[in-house]
């Protein structure tokens, strides 16, 4: 039997992270290994949740901003397989706050994850991806409505994070476009999650959705389906782009 495709998720335990988990599993001849921070039983319920003989689901502890975590997530995935696709899903905000508050050791935190963890994924996911000959490889970063409205008074740093995902994203993409490789970036708008509380605002997704364009908060499946969509052939034409899950905001 052929080795499976693997897709490799950061944060994939959680949140839009799970999600999209939740939307590839269950596909024979696909595995799935999912990066997970922090909770060893969310990561264990997860692949119990989804594993199959047929479709593999591994959960591997994985702190994107340690370079040694990234390489041991790859291994893990080089074990099930050849890699298709990566979702960089995993990122963080801290609490809300003004500019002037953001302290260089929280500007690192914020970009130690959101970019520069972000950017050695997506280099261990190129340099395999360039030398398979799997059809429709692809990577889709995941980014935030905030790259564009920039987040005064709130995360200014989160925001100028998600703007170099994008930044990254297009650069990448050429690159890669050679290659056969696709890389692009999801822009969520206000998505009902556990990161709000993160932010200090536990009920931002319930107090700004009907003030969005469509009238509601998103959900885990509106972008989990946006991010399933970039990856499939559907979207073979598809790269160096950004896509925005806003609900129209
Ligand atoms: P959650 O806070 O629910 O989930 C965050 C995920 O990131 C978790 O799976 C967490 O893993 C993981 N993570 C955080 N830090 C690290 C790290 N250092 N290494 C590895 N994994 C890490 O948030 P969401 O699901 O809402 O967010 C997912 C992505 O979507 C993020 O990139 C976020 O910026 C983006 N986004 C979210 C929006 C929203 O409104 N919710 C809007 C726009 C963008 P663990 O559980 O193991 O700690």
């Amino acid at each position: 039997m052929q080795a499976p495709g693997v897709y490799v998720i950061t944060g994939g335990t959680r949140g839009i992270g799970a999600g999209v988990a939740r939307e590839l599993a269950g596909v024979p001849g696909r595995a799935l290994v999912l990066g997970y921070r922090s909770n060893h039983e969310r990561a264990r319920d997860v692949v119990a949740e989804l594993d199959r003989p047929e479709s593999p689901v591994r959960a591997v502890p994985c702190d994107v901003s340690d370079p040694a975590q990234v390489s041991d997530l790859f291994a893990a995935a080089d074990e099930m397989g050849s890699l298709i696709a990566m979702v960089n899903n995993a990122g963080i905000l801290e609490q809300q706050c003004t500019f002037d508050q953001i302290g260089p050791d929280r500007w690192s935190r914020i970009l130690g994850v959101n970019v520069i963890g972000l950017a050695c994924c997506c280099r261990e996911a190129v340099v395999r991806m360039r030398g398979s000959h799997l059809p429709n490889r692809a990577i889709v970063n995941i980014s935030s409505k905030a790259a564009v409205l920039g987040s005064p008074n709130e995360y200014v740093d989160y925001a100028a994070s998600k703007a170099a995902v994008d930044t990254l994203t297009r650069g990448l993409a050429l690159e890669v476009a050679p290659h056969g490789i696709r890389v692009n970036s999801v822009r969520p708008g206000i998505i009902d999650t556990e990161m709000h509380a993160t932010g200090g605002d536990p009920d931002r997704a319930r107090r700004l959705g009907p003030q969005q364009p469509l009238g509601r908060a998103g959900t885990v499946k509106d972008v989990a389906r946006a991010v399933t969509w970039l990856l499939s052939p559907d979207a073979a034409f598809v790269t160096g782009t950004t896509l925005d899950v806003t609900g129209g905001r």
